[in-house]
């Protein structure tokens, strides 16, 4: 018999890498591995990379340096790279970073288990699952749904880290969904970097409206979220998903990075300002109270002091729940790192904080209209001595209780509101009537 073998799973970046990392603790779970308290404590190592900005690179190039120090000592220790730097070329990989044992791309599908069952020399594929091994997964979890990327963004480096589109079966996604809702899970997250585009290289062809009509059906499964949208696919049945569906949330993330419509064409975003309008228009017409988010990249090459006001001043039109922004960083072997990166880091600083200034009275002004409302709230956890979760518009909420409430849906009525998170006490332990059925519209005309 051989000793468990202790793995640790480090992540960065995004919400997929956090799925993927999961997914695959789940997987070694159910072949007898257990997970160690941290990489030095563990046997096995798999870092979730992420190359999106070159402060991510940077963080996942020490932690790769922290465990070529392990592996000194203890030459049995196996390091494995997944995520978007194990993307690149394998030989320059295995170059920059020969003492790590296994590369895995994010192109490959693979499962990456079978890859570290073959690293170890394992063959526990088909072994059942151990008693009392079931770990909970947490009360709301990813689901990566579609990998890679078809666009081709000129900031962006993930489509020749990730590959192209590919999409999971439905049949795959409502199994993997099934057994997380077994265990504790109450509400997914679907991810892909561009989720309308979900189902479309499948045959028979299939839609992210009908992949959340199929998942909306799953007992004892309370919410579904997806992410991340696109403005040019997001099409009419996918409102009409999200408005008549109950499980599904009014929260749409959907990226402008840019409120200017040159800076937007250099970006090869393929929409102008105008149609990124409409479709929120169209989102708020149809889905009452829906929340909407953004990102924003300020200082792309060439962006003009004239252009960042531009960004603001959609800010003011828009007013987003929530504004994801960052610096433009460039990343080899994209476009835009062709042109010169001349806005001046300080600009870059400052531009930075003017989105965010503005977008601290925003959502401040948003939150503030929840006080006094008893809304619903799906508990996930416990932070100082209080319970929080989220709304079904995202909002982070905390609330005092003396019982253990973790994947309760609860009523909660938010007595204070910050720009970030709002404040409660417990109405009731129950969840609210369901959302009134509307109507499709193609079913009332
Ligand atoms: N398809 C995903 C992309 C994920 S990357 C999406 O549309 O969200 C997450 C965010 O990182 C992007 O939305 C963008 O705002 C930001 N980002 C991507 N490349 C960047 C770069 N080179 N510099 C700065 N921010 C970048």
């Amino acid at each position: 018999m051989r000793a468990v073998t202790n793995y640790h799973i480090w992540t960065i970046g995004c919400q997929m890498n956090e799925a993927d990392a999961r997914r695959l603790g789940d997987e070694l779970d159910v072949v007898g591995f257990a997970p160690a308290e941290s990489a030095e404590d563990a046997d096995l190592v798999v870092l979730y990379s992420c190359v999106v900005r070159q402060a991510a690179e940077n963080k996942v190039h020490n932690q790769l340096m922290r465990l070529r120090e392990v592996k000194r000592r203890r030459p049995d220790y196996k390091i494995v790279l997944a995520g978007c730097l194990a993307g690149e070329e394998t030989a320059a990989l295995q170059r920059a970073y020969p003492f790590v044992d296994l590369f895995v791309s994010p192109k490959a599908d693979i499962s990456l288990r079978n890859q570290i069952l073959d690293l170890l020399d394992l063959d526990q594929r088909y072994r059942q699952e151990p008693e009392g091994a079931q770990r909970a997964p947490g009360v709301s979890a990813g689901v990566t749904i579609h990998q890679g990327c078809n666009r081709r963004c000129t900031y962006c480096i993930i489509p020749f880290r990730r590959g192209p589109e590919r999409s999971r079966r439905p049949a795959e996604i409502r199994a993997e969904i099934e057994g997380l809702v077994q265990r504790g899970t109450r509400e997914v997250v679907l991810l892909s970097q561009i989720v309308e585009r979900y189902g479309w290289d499948l045959q028979p062809r299939t839609t992210l409206a009908e992949l959340l009509t199929l998942l909306n059906e799953i007992e004892g499964l309370e919410r579904i979220r997806f992410l991340t949208s696109y403005p040019v696919d997001f099409g009419t049945d996918l409102i009409e998903a999200v408005a008549t569906l109950p499980k599904v949330c009014e929260d749409i993330n959907l990226p402008i990075q840019a409120g200017d419509d040159t800076v937007l064409r250099r970006m090869a975003r393929g929409y102008k300002v105008a149609d990124y309008l409409r479709l929120v228009e169209a989102l708020r017409a149809r889905i009452a109270e829906v929340a909407i988010s953004t990102d924003i990249i300020v200082g792309f090459p060439g962006e003009t002091a004239a252009q960042f006001e531009n960004t603001l001043r959609v800010m003011e039109q828009v007013r987003w729940d929530v504004v994801h922004v960052a610096m433009y960083s460039p990343r080899p072997g994209t476009v835009a790192a062709t042109w010169p990166d001349d806005v001046p880091k300080a600009e870059k600083k400052r531009r930075l904080h003017a989105v965010e200034e503005l977008q601290r009275e925003i959502a401040a002004q948003i939150n503030a209209r929840l006080v006094g409302r008893t809304v619903e709230v799906l508990v996930e956890g416990q932070k100082d001595g209080k319970w929080y979760g989220r709304t079904r518009s995202n909002k982070l909420t905390f609330f005092p209780h003396p019982e253990p409430l973790a994947g309760e849906l609860v009523q909660v009525r938010i007595t204070e509101a910050s720009p970030w998170a709002l404040q409660g006490e417990l109405v009731r332990r129950q969840p609210a009537a369901p959302r009134p059925t509307q109507i499709p519209l193609y079913l009332s005309a």
